[in-house]
């Protein structure tokens, strides 16, 4: 009689030495099978765990004949009775101080050898797992993972229900919102030559939310982004988006800090410390040399500009009368500064150019004759302002100093990539595992050299500080924005603001923008016509659920935290998306590609040129 799998007992990691002398139904994937002469032995895993089965051909020969038949991955039923191990418990495993002696075995669906094994150390490339991803998600690492990304979104949902947030859906096909990618575009087929937008965040929406009275929304969200795709980076990713009415920045940072301590609970038990501290934009890239800075490790840089002005370095001095400043990071002989060989140095210094840095000048503070003295490097050209130079810094004996000098945003870049590169290189120890911060007072615009014109630090309808609005007809660099960032052991991890609710202002951002009347007319008209109606003061923030999922998992990549994710090269190896159409599809949509296109596509593509469903068109 076949067994009923649809009446499972147990999953595979629930059987405990209290369940000896139970039957149970089991069922799963063979993991693995040993034949010990006699006694056939399966390993019997689901997303739970594993089970040790036992196949005795003295007590139920059938069963166990069929048992040695079984395959790794094959899909099986078992019926038995709960045993103790004896004196062959396996400490490691959940289970391990029971198995079940099966009285009777249905093999469900037989597998083929799978392309790796189904284990936490295949070796497998990522692509093969990426190609069967289904086979790839049957590992007991994929499978936590999922589940710690279930337990997550879950924490995020009851939080806001909680905190009285509604969860609202937001269309897909769409108009474009500008966070500064490319779109991804739908064409129509009801209005050849238009397009949709997929969506780079709901933003538009959730504020048209709150001109709609919703008070409160969140929302966990696909969007979608074309860009080149860093490590770091999915064509469609998902946020923690929410907005609301009537606040003001500490509002929203407080929600946030709450949802941040539900995931920190969910995803690893740890309670984290509130408020979070919350540093200016401008002292954090005058200490760190950017915005996102992982303040947990020492290297602070310091401005040397009055100091250094004077030498006959030209390389300082020149870089400062052209209007530039001069910057030192100094590392400390605590810190394993006698680790920096010449190689290191040297290194660094290549790599600064390989980012446009001229170099990276170096040199060494050393027990001299007559007290400190600078060793090695640029010893010579800093000798005059030695003592001062020393004492601004905090250097001693032992320690060594690098400097940048030039225009102010490229001696924070620099150095800001020598300190990452030093922090990694000597190995230094963060003073705590998690650290969570506000970067604050934004500036609204970031001005563009090559382009000559502004662009929003954030986006367009991000609200410049009350103190500063006079500042947008007189002098927009200096306009600072109601923006915060929440940022965790230096990777900006959510980003938002209040927005502007008043209609006359978003004109002028917009025009500050470059953005023209029709052009505003074209593509905002709805948030500008819903900006008539009484909009409440309003705003938000978003943050990335992968990045957060795959920071509490300790995973390195957001492709082991997204159950169907994409290559660097945007592919998809499982469906083998993106792929070309028929012609007829081109055809309905009034597309045709250009002849160039059609030579580098490998093969035409072929079969019915209508879909396979054609009903519900009819
Ligand atoms: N829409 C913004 C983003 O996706 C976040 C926000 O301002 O709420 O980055």
């Amino acid at each position: 009689m076949a067994i009923h799998f649809n009446k499972r007992t147990h999953r595979n990691d629930e059987l405990r030495a209290q369940h000896a002398g139970q039957s149970a139904i089991l069922v799963g994937w063979v993991n693995s099978y040993r034949d010990h002469g006699g006694m056939v032995f399966i390993d019997l895993r689901d997303r739970g765990g594993i089970t040790q089965v036992k196949f005795n051909p003295e007590t139920d020969p059938k069963a166990h004949a069929l048992a040695r038949s079984l395959r790794n991955e094959d899909c099986v039923a078992v019926e038995g009775r709960v045993g103790l191990r004896g004196e062959n418990v396996n400490p490691k495993l959940p289970t391990g101080e029971i198995e079940v002696e099966a009285r009777a075995l249905d093999v469900l669906s037989k597998s083929d050898a799978t392309p790796f094994e189904i284990d936490d150390f295949t070796k497998a490339n990522e692509d093969l797992r990426l190609q069967y991803r289904f086979l790839d998600l049957r590992r007991p690492s994929m499978q936590r993972v999922l589940r710690l990304r279930h337990d997550i979104s879950k924490a995020v949902r009851d939080y806001f229900d909680q905190e009285g947030f509604l969860e609202i859906e937001t269309p897909f096909l769409t108009k474009s919102t500008p966070e500064g990618a490319r779109d991804y575009l739908v064409p129509s087929r009801l209005q050849p030559g238009h397009f949709y937008a997929l969506p780079q965040s709901p933003q538009l929406f959730k504020q048209l939310f709150m001109v709609a009275g919703c008070d409160r929304y969140a929302q966990i969200v696909r969007c979608f982004r074309d860009e080149d795709l860093r490590a770091d980076r999915q064509p469609e990713f998902t946020q923690i988006d929410l907005e609301m009415s009537f606040v003001d920045m500490d509002d929203v940072m407080t929600a946030v800090e709450g949802c941040v301590a539900a995931m920190f609970r969910a995803g690893r038990n740890i309670e984290v410390e509130r408020p979070f501290p919350r540093v200016r934009f401008a002292e954090a890239v005058d200490r760190f040399g950017i915005d996102r800075p992982d303040t947990r490790f020492g290297l602070e840089l310091t401005d040397v500009t009055e100091i250094v002005r004077g030498t006959e370095f030209k390389v300082f001095s020149g870089a400062i009368e052209a209007g530039g400043v001069a910057k030192c990071l100094c590392v400390k002989a605590a810190e394993g500064a006698d680790k920096l060989t010449r190689k290191i140095t040297d290194g660094l210094s290549e790599e600064l150019k390989g980012i446009g840095a001229g170099g990276l000048p170096v040199t060494k503070v050393v027990e001299g004759q007559d007290g400190t003295e600078l060793a090695t490097g640029v010893a010579k050209f800093v000798q005059p302002v030695r003592d001062a130079l020393c004492e601004r810094v905090g250097a001693e004996p032992g320690d060594v100093m690098f400097f940048a000098a030039g225009p102010y945003n490229d001696v924070c870049k620099f150095l800001h990539h020598a300190r990452t590169r030093l922090i990694e290189i000597l190995q230094l120890k963060p003073s705590k595992p998690w650290e969570l911060l506000w970067v604050v007072d934004f500036p609204m615009f970031e001005w563009d050299e090559q382009e000559q014109r502004y662009y929003s630090t954030h986006h367009p309808f991000t609200s410049p500080r009350d103190e500063d609005v006079a500042l947008l007809d007189t002098d927009p660099a200096k306009v600072r924005a109601k923006a915060y960032d929440l940022v965790l052991n230096g990777t900006e991890m959510a980003g938002g603001s209040i927005r502007i609710h008043r209609r006359d202002i978003q004109q002028k951002v917009f025009k500050l923008l470059g953005i023209s009347d029709e052009e505003a007319k074209e593509k905002f008209e709805f948030l500008m016509e819903a900006l008539r109606f009484g909009p409440p003061p309003h705003g938000g923030i978003a943050f990335g659920l992968d990045r957060w999922v795959m920071l509490l998992a300790d995973k390195e990549s957001l492709r082991d935290v997204i159950a169907y994710p994409k290559t660097q090269r945007a592919v998809c190896p499982l469906t083998g998306a993106p792929g070309p159409v028929a012609t007829g599809q081109l055809e309905e949509l009034g597309i045709d590609l250009r002849p160039e296109v059609w030579a580098k596509l490998e093969q035409r593509p072929s079969g019915p040129d209508q879909h396979v469903h054609r009903k519900h068109d009819e």
